[in-house]
């Protein structure tokens, strides 16, 4: 297959390092256009990366010399990708959303990790082994904005890519979910770079992390929900409570859970069997990025743990262990999942991949 032609919107930045290190030798996909800031723009990737390259591997040398371009300057992308994956942090979510638009206007289809459109309602937020019968939603959006070839695909915030997936597992099984209960232990780099000052995260641990609580409490409610008459119909069976809180670590998200069934309660030993069963398209398609088992279970007492068990199938596997009975809801264990792959350049480059694969993105 010819590669599709690929730009990185905030190539930059933590996410964005990741996408360059992680599509280095990509099957499908070839980084030929990097854009960020106009503190980055006109300057070449290593030179706007230089002292700030947060990557344990080198930068690839086929990037070294692309000239870094302003992620506002839509037509000179236009002119060189097949489509872009967005992710550049500006505060202000309507400008986000501008930008994303006028790409996908301008004929790309934009696969992003910004939050600014993942509540707007005629765009998926895709965990692709979860809900990838939302992407149907894309023809409407197309219509409602008269964009030609060009859209917009998200995916969710990276606080809830651990728990989300078992407890779809659980529910796609038979036994419906009623309340969820969840402590995160956020790593650092999800914050981005700089992110938090060392003074406050070295021998600490940060109760707060704004939006984030919202953002784990309702993406959820999206992503397992329907599409009724062309629109989302949210999940409002489901309950969900969360603490978010920053920890000393640098990758990988953990995440304490304790769920109550709705009505059935499965034995633990089910429990982990559908875990280990578990199977999503990605891997039914064999797409590239897609983990061969998304749900790895760990029987030791002392894991997951982020540093033993983020990188699990290349950073794209969820690692659990822990289950055991609660006395107030029905179980508990903990999840981990690598934010800065799986939660978010990983869990981008699968969302293309499926697109590609269901002909969403195509070459002309
Ligand atoms: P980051 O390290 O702070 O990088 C920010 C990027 O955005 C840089 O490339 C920066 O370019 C660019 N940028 C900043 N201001 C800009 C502007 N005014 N116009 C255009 N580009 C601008 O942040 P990050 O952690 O990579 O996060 C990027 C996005 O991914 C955010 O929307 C974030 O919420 C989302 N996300 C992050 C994670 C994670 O684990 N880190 C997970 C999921 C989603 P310069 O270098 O030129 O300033």
């Amino acid at each position: 297959m010819k590669k599709f032609k690929v730009g990185i919107l905030g190539a930059t930045g933590m996410v964005g390092q990741n996408y360059i290190r992680l599509l280095e030798n990509h099957p499908w996909f070839e980084v030929v256009y990097l854009a960020a800031s106009t503190n980055s723009a006109g300057l070449d990737y290593a030179t706007a990366v230089k002292s700030r390259w947060h990557m344990n591997s080198p930068i690839p040398p086929k990037v070294k010399n692309i000239i870094v371009e302003d992620v506002i300057d839509v037509e000179k992308a236009k002119k060189k990708c097949d489509f872009v994956f967005s992710a550049f942090e500006i505060s202000d979510k309507e400008m986000v959303r501008e930008i994303e638009g006028r790409y996908a206007e301008a004929g790309m289809p934009v696969v992003s990790n910004a939050s600014a459109n993942r509540s707007t309602a005629d765009v998926p937020m895709l965990i692709p082994e979860i809900n990838p019968e939302h992407l149907e939603i894309i023809s409407r959006q197309k219509k409602n904005r008269k964009w030609d070839k060009g859209f917009i695909v998200v995916k969710p915030n990276c606080s809830l890519q651990s728990y989300l997936t078992p407890i779809f597992a659980l529910e796609q099984a038979g036994y419906p979910i009623q309340k969820i209960f969840i402590t995160t232990l956020q790593a650092v780099s999800g914050a981005g770079y700089p992110g938090v000052p060392s003074l406050d995260m070295i021998d600490n641990v940060v109760p707060y992390i704004g939006g984030e609580e919202e953002k784990t409490e309702d993406e959820p409610l999206k992503i397992l929900g329907d599409i009724k008459d062309g629109k989302f119909v949210q999940r409002k069976d489901i309950q969900i409570s969360a603490h978010c809180t920053r920890v000393p670590v640098t990758d990988g998200h953990l995440a304490c859970v304790n769920i109550l069934f709705k009505n059935k309660k499965p034995t633990e030993e089910k429990i982990i069997e559908i875990w280990r069963k578990f199977k999503g398209l990605p891997q039914e398609l064999k797409l590239p990025f897609a983990p061969v088992c998304p749900i790895i279970y760990k029987e030791e007492e002392n894991r997951p743990q982020p540093k033993k068990d983020r990188d699990n199938d290349k950073g794209m596997a969820v690692t659990i262990g822990r289950l055991r009975k609660c006395k107030i809801f029905d179980y508990k264990f903990i999840a981990l999942s690598h934010n800065t792959v799986r939660g978010a350049a990983g869990g981008g480059i699968l969302n293309a991949e499926l697109l590609v694969k269901k002909g969403y993105i195509k070459k002309d």
